[in-house]
């Protein structure tokens, strides 16, 4: 207990002013999360929709739930009424549901873009070209449920610490022309357990931890 708020501090102390620390909780248990809101947290992520739900349902109202996994259209409904940001957003279709299902529950949805910056083929996330277009469509109006916070992305899995700074580099320029076109663009979400220091130090405001918060999962 006395180390998980030592965990969180050290990793929020690391952001810089009003950035936004994000407990990655999968798979763990909501006894753990609440342990963790004891600490002060209230921001948490979580990658499957049936998880987010089940754990928004038993533990306090004022948690920012965020969206950080692959995120099915259909599913979209489940967590429209309550999530604080989604940042995977990585089609148009998932998009317009987004935009549907907010306008249902008479609410604006702050998203984020993913942008596909590994070089992995695995990764989900948009092509700088598919982003393009995306944007385009947004700042023409089309998605008026769905308010566009800034950019998310993942960097390779991989030891060669150049390589993902250049990843996190080339997010960090998106990011930049994004916030010159549009005002309330305020996030970008890049950094994990592994490589938040290097995401942070390319100018990260949002990290996303969750083994070097909770430790390892199964
Ligand atoms: C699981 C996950 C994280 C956290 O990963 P750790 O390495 O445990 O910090 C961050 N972002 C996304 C999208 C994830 O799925």
């Amino acid at each position: 207990m006395k180390n998980l708020c030592k965990q969180l501090e050290h990793y929020r102390q690391a952001l810089p002013e009003g950035g936004i620390l994000v407990a990655v909780s999968k798979t763990k248990p909501a006894a753990l999360i609440r342990q963790a809101y004891d600490c002060g947290q209230r921001d948490f992520g979580e990658n499957k929709v049936q998880e987010l739900r089940a754990k928004h349902e038993v533990l306090p109202s004022d948690i920012r739930w965020h969206m950080i996994g692959h995120l099915q259209t259909n599913k979209v409904k489940y967590i429209a009424p309550f999530v604080w940001l989604i940042h995977s957003v990585d089609r148009e279709k998932l998009l317009r549901e987004i935009d549907r299902q907010a306008a249902k529950n008479q609410r604006t949805i702050p998203v984020l873009f993913q942008i596909k910056i590994a070089r992995e083929e695995t990764k989900f996330g948009l092509s700088e070209a598919a982003y393009r277009d995306l944007l385009e469509k947004y700042r023409a109006g089309e998605f008026p449920h769905v308010q566009l916070r800034g950019l998310m992305g993942m960097a390779s899995l991989t030891p060669d610490k150049a390589q993902v700074r250049d990843e996190f580099t080339r997010l960090k320029a998106l990011f930049d022309e994004l916030g010159a076109l549009l005002p309330d663009i305020d996030y970008l979400s890049m950094g994990m357990t592994g490589d938040y220091d290097l995401a942070l130090a390319e100018g990260a405001n949002v990290i996303r931890i969750g083994s070097g918060i909770f430790g390892a999962r199964d």
